[in-house]
């Protein structure tokens, strides 16, 4: 689906509950707010919730989230179903946000991409990583310069990532078990060149100190230098990284923000699971609303400002 508009007051990056509280508030600062991402990408889709405020009985996070976003497009918010593929500074004030077919601009982002609970959970994988696995083409890429990879994965991650390495590496295999990708990003991938094996599954890696092959579920055995697993969509963690927003300095996981949900880059705020433990539906509807509003009031400053110039 393609959007008309391509300017909005503030871009959020997610479509869970931090992301539609953030929405839903931000448009009520008589803000424009286009919404990125997939409600069946929420942790809340499969879950059930019981222990949510003023919500009785036990009730289905799609459900929840169903009406999150059509409360939200009653606020007049607008929803884009695609992943962010790239973000980046729009010179002194603003950011560009590339998804997988368009472009947008904004005064401001919000994050709220969740985190990823996924790997492949396949025998050696833990000992391999840095060895051969990696979970960041955007980060890995380099290391595997005319070298044999593979990539893993059904999203808009793995599909990016296959096309950013393809112009890096000597051969480059997309396995996936099905892809559920825009049709620009489909285009992109078919005019790239990259091999794309499906509906394909990896049932073993082979390799002791350094990963040497992976065995398809066909039994097929690639020989690779590299396996990019990239499962979901572009990490937020390399998303941030590009804008230099701070993480958190032990781990790398999570996105360091001050009370007002702000992070160290102005502009860019953040709410939600990815803001670290513990990882419940209040925490993030809350953050998201103290984002939405702190977004609204940093478009609202910006505009006045603008204005008196
Ligand atoms: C099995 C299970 C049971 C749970 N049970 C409970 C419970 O009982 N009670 C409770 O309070 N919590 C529960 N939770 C936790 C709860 O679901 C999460 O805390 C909550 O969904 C976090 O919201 P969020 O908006 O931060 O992230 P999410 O809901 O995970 O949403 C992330 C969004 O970001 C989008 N996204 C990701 N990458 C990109 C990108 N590159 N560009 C654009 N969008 C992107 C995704 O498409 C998705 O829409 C449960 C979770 C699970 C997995």
């Amino acid at each position: 689906m393609e959007l008309e508009k391509k300017e909005f007051d503030i871009i959020i990056l997610g479509c869970g509950p931090a992301g539609l509280q953030a929405a839903m508030h931000a448009a009520r600062k008589r803000c424009s707010v286009l919404v990125l991402g997939r409600i069946e990408q929420s942790s809340l889709y499969k879950a059930h919730i019981e222990n949510y405020c003023c919500v009785e009985g036990v009730k289905s996070g799609k459900e929840l989230l169903e009406a999150g976003m059509h409360q939200a497009q009653m606020f007049g918010v607008e929803f884009l179903s695609e992943d962010a593929v790239k973000t980046e500074a729009n010179g002194k004030e603003g950011f560009l946000v590339e998804t997988e077919s368009s472009s947008f601009s904004c005064l401001s982002l919000i994050m709220a991409t969740g985190v990823s609970r996924k790997g492949l959970g396949l025998k050696g994988e833990k000992e391999l990583v840095g060895k051969g696995i990696s979970y960041c083409v955007d980060c890995d890429a380099n290391f595997y310069r005319g070298a044999r990879v593979a990539v893993y994965g059904n999203g808009s991650a793995a599909v990016h990532g296959a096309i950013t390495l393809n112009e890096i590496a000597s051969k480059v295999y997309l396995i996936t078990s099905g892809l559920d990708i825009s049709q620009g990003l489909k285009k992109a991938l078919d005019e790239s060149g990259v091999e794309v094996l499906q509906p394909r599954k990896i049932k073993k890696l082979v390799g002791q100190d350094k990963l040497e092959a992976v065995v398809l579920d066909d039994e097929t055995k690639l020989v690779v230098d590299g396996l990019f697993i990239e499962l979901g969509a572009k990490g937020a963690m390399e998303l941030a990284a590009f804008l230099g927003v701070e993480l958190d300095p032990e781990r790398f996981t999570h996105i360091v923000t001050d009370k007002n949900q702000a992070t160290n880059i102005p502009g860019i705020f953040a709410a939600g699971d990815i803001c670290g433990l513990p990882y419940q539906m209040a925490k993030a509807v809350g953050e998201g609303c103290i984002a939405g509003l702190s977004a609204g009031s940093y478009c609202q400053k910006l505009k006045r400002e603008a204005k008196k110039q």
